[in-house]
């Protein structure tokens, strides 16, 4: 590397050495006057940021996305409305429950992240590499998360919290089932799916609205570890995916994703069999297909991992015009959980940072100060809106197009019903193979062994209701009474819940 540049201070004062510290004599003590030790020491007493408190071990790169199909008849957003329109991205892939240090191979899901930095602004899609989620509601999202981490009083991972609270949120069994499937332990980060999950309304220009999911096909086909060799693998490399990625952008081979999309109408969202904005569930291909949208490439690592990867901020609510939310209760509380997290982790002003910020356009709004208000901070020009000297106005023309809701304001409980149990029992019965069938189940066996007897009972009784079968092998792996399990797969979840309480 070409060495252009002097070795200075924070404040551009030259160092003229960087090996000693000032001491009074040979062997006297350091004197407060070394500046650049004071510096130095204290920069690095502050070099860590918090952690995210999910989503903590990941990689990213940049790269594009290509329109190849045109849907502008649907959105009016105006980075999807040619085709070979390109738009810059980046991408973040993650672990959830590990710390920033953990092994990548860890079963987990993946989070799926990408920033799209159209010239309207950038639109981030936070998904994960799964379809679905364990919980619909985000009141539960906290609850959930201790348990995926460690118990409070040894600071382990602890197998009877994670069943245990799973029992007792049957709706997490789609999620469970994906999860404890190979597809639980990808083989690095490209070679899965993205999801974006959640139901997005698009919109177009006449103001008439769909709802949309967006999959991320990976052009490099789906390649799982066995949830042995994940295990090895914990140890061989704990960074396998994230060297996987960078090394494979860096020797010119470029991973790539098929971006489809899912279109249900209005119209077919109010007859639906089921809620579309549950997150527990998918919509089923056959009734919606997949329709082609564009293609992404990564094709450009990162050049510093803390400056662009662990400051990167990413947040649902970031929708261009032509995009919107949907009514998906966990969509709704991720609007406020991201921006809360990034604005605690990287400060009010996070949006300055290079890899957050808009690409072609400049900011403009009356958001004054803050801590590292590094932009000028709107210079001389008024700070308040409205005004008559000149400053920005908001601009209503694409806007979100009105919605009729009504109803009472009420803690509106979504209750279990049977609908809850059939995809997991579908993928098991219809999309899984024998192999899978029998790698899902010694997965499931080997965790799930380890927790009390009374949760493995409660939790293999859930398994029975998506499908018998797959209850059946899971009871005989776990040494289970299958009777017993029948029993409690017949009952209410109340029921079920009494019956293998330990009070
Ligand atoms: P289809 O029979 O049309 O398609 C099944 C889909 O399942 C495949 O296209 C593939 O999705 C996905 N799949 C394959 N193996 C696994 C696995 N081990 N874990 C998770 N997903 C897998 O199915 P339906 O649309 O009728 O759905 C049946 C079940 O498939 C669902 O209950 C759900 O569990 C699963 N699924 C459905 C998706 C959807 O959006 N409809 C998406 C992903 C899974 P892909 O092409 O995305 O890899």
């Amino acid at each position: 590397m070409k060495k252009d540049k002097k070795f200075t201070t924070s404040s551009g004062i030259p160092v003229e050495n960087d090996l000693s510290s000032i001491t009074a004599g040979n062997k006297g003590p350091v004197l407060l006057q070394d500046v650049h030790l004071l510096e130095k020491l204290a920069h690095f007493t502050r070099e860590r940021i918090p952690e995210r408190v999910v989503h903590a071990k990941g990689a990213g790169a940049f790269g594009y996305f290509e329109v190849t199909d045109d849907l502008s008849r649907y959105t009016c957003a105006s980075f999807l409305s040619e085709v070979g329109k390109r738009t810059e991205v980046f991408a973040r892939f993650s672990t959830v429950g590990g710390e920033k240090g953990s092994a990548d191979t860890e079963r987990d899901p993946r989070g799926f992240a990408v920033k799209f930095y159209t010239e309207e602004g950038n639109f981030d899609m936070v998904g994960n590499n799964t379809p679905v989620f364990f919980i619909r509601d985000a009141m539960k999202f906290p609850d959930f998360i201790h348990t995926q981490k460690r118990d409070p009083e040894t600071n382990l991972k602890d197998p009877d919290m994670f069943w245990d609270f799973l029992s007792l949120t049957p709706e997490s069994i789609h999620q469970v089932t994906i999860l404890f499937s190979d597809r639980g332990t990808p083989k690095g980060h490209r070679h899965m799916n993205g999801y974006g999950g959640h139901a997005y309304m698009w919109y177009n220009e006449k103001g008439d609205y769909n709802w949309v999911k967006l999959h991320f096909k990976t052009e490099q086909g789906i390649v799982n570890f066995t949830g042995e060799d994940a295990g090895m693998m914990r140890g061989i490399d704990p960074d396998f995916s994230t060297r996987d990625l960078f090394e494979s952008i860096a020797g010119g081979n470029f991973p790539s994703w098929s971006v489809e999309v899912q279109i249900m109408t209005p119209k077919q969202a109010e007859g639906f069999r089921f809620d579309p904005f549950d997150v527990t569930k998918v919509w089923p291909h056959g009734e919606y297909p997949m329709i082609k949208l564009g293609r992404m490439v990564l094709d450009r690592n990162p050049e510093n991992y803390f400056a662009d990867v662990e400051q990167a901020a990413f947040s649902p609510g970031n929708l261009v015009p032509g995009m919107g939310p949907s009514f998906d209760r966990m969509f709704q509380a991720r609007i406020f959980a991201y921006p809360d997290t990034h604005r605690h982790r990287l400060g009010a002003n996070y949006h300055l940072i290079p890899v957050n910020q808009p690409r072609g356009l400049k900011v403009s709004n009356y958001q004054r100060d803050g801590s590292m208000r590094v932009d000028g901070n709107g210079g001389p020009g008024p700070n308040y809106w409205p005004n008559s000297f000149g400053g920005v106005d908001p601009d209503g023309s694409r806007a979100v197009p009105p919605l009729d809701v009504t109803g009472t304001a009420w803690r509106h409980e979504v209750k279990l019903s049977d609908e809850d149990f059939v995809q997991a029992g579908d993928l098991y019965r219809k999309v899984m193979d024998d192999s899978a069938r029998e790698n899902l189940v010694r997965n499931i066996v080997g965790h799930l062994g380890n927790a009390q007897k009374r949760i493995q009972l409660r939790q293999t009784a859930l398994f029975w209701k998506a499908d018998e079968e797959y209850g059946r092998r899971v009871a005989d792996g776990l040494g289970l009474d299958v009777r017993r399990i029948g029993e409690l797969a017949s009952m209410s979840q109340e029921e079920r819940v009494r019956a293998t309480s330990d009070r």
